[in-house]
């Protein structure tokens, strides 16, 4: 298996601290991306180590779960049994598998846990990704659908031999869940948690002003941030089409699929970053808000409480749902706010 590490798209641009307060941080490699824990905190060096030791505990424990990679997890054990017999889950892990369900049902499987088997067909991110055949696509097709998933309570069956799940556009966010929840019990109140671009920042900063997240223009590599975002006790997850992908014959090729097709989504968008106090929701709708494109995603957001979001589009404009607008900074010329209806058909 390789290990893939992509770059993040939104990076801390500042946190400064009451003098008292020192920073503790760790990175470690996980869920197939850099995960960075920082914590803002007066306590004790020891009790700070131990929290990020926890943590880092239970990104192992997770990828061990729920990883689509490894020979071996629970995830790959519900995949081997499809069609078979459903397959116990951890209680405390469960409640990923039924919010993926849910928002399955909410996009009309815009965003689709089980499109595993397409996953693995163009293997995007991998040294041998590839541009399956078409017939090979149909085929899978036919093993990608969301209802023929049986949640029991307390186990997980895919109705359909050869079904594959792939928790991969959710299971960050329920980490960085999993960890912000580590850190409060803690009793640490100021964090930042980055799962590989999802992320997740914990109360204020200890200055008690906003965080600052800003967001790179997700074309550019290693670029500096052309928005800023400030946010407090607040999750914000991207999803976009310059992350994971791979060129044949000129034709770019992205990791993000439309379940419709079995092809990478193609629309006007480069990015989109939902903003909610569930990190799990954010990953989730981002992804699903990718697949949908500007005028159904902004319809489903307006549906879902305390959840906003950020769009960059091709020609470089910017639109935010309305919530965001005032917390929203354009830090790069080449990038402007453009009306919310802009990219809306017809208007
Ligand atoms: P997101 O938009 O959040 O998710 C896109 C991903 O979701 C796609 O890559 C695909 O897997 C899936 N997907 C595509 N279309 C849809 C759709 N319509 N609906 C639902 N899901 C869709 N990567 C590696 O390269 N090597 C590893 O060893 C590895 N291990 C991992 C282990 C775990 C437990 C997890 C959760 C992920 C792992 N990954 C690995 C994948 C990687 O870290 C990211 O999850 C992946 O890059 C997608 O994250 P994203 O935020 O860029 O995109
Ligand atoms: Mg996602």
């Amino acid at each position: 298996m390789k290990k893939y590490c992509f770059f993040l798209l939104p990076v801390l641009l500042l946190a400064s601290c009451k003098p008292a307060v020192r920073k503790e941080s760790r990175t470690v490699f996980a869920l197939g991306t850099v995960c960075s824990i920082q914590l803002f905190t007066e306590k004790p060096q020891s009790k700070a180590d131990t929290v990020l030791q926890i943590c880092t505990r239970r990104l192992e424990e997770l990828e061990r779960h729920l990883s689509a990679n490894a020979e071996i997890s629970t995830l790959i054990d519900i995949n081997k049994a499809s069609g078979v017999s459903a397959v116990n889950v951890p209680a405390d892990i469960y409640p990923l598998f039924e919010r993926a369900m849910f928002f399955a049902e909410k996009t009309d499987g815009a965003f689709n846990p089980v499109i595993g088997g397409i996953v693995k067909l163009w293997n995007i991110g991998f040294e041998n990704a590839r541009k399956p055949e078409d017939r090979d696509i149909r085929d899978a097709l036919f093993r990608t659908g969301y209802k023929d998933v049986q949640l029991t309570g307390t186990a997980v069956f895919l109705k359909k031999a050869g079904m594959k799940l792939d928790l991969g556009a959710i299971a960050k966010g329920f980490a960085a869940d999993e960890l912000t929840r580590i850190v409060r019990q803690a009793g640490i109140a100021h964090a930042v948690i980055d799962i590989g671009g999802t992320i997740s920042a914990v109360g204020k900063r200890p200055d008690g002003k906003r965080w600052n997240i800003g967001i790179r223009d997700p074309r550019v590599q290693q670029g500096q941030p052309v928005i800023s975002a400030a946010i407090e006790s607040c999750s914000i997850s991207t999803s976009g089409s310059y992350e994971r992908y791979f060129e044949q014959d000129g034709v770019r090729y992205h990791h993000i699929i439309d379940p419709a097709t079995g092809y990478p989504v193609r629309n006007n968008m480069i990015a989109v970053s939902v903003f909610s106090d569930s990190a799990t929701d954010a990953d989730a709708l981002s992804t699903a808000c990718f697949v949908l494109g500007y005028e159904k995603a902004v319809k489903l957001l307006a549906e879902l409480p305390d959840t906003e979001a950020l769009f960059i589009f091709d020609d470089n404009s910017v639109c935010t749902t309305a919530g965001l607008a005032q917390h929203i900074k354009v830090l790069d010329s080449a990038f402007r706010l453009a009306d919310m209806n802009k990219h809306i058909t017809g208007k």
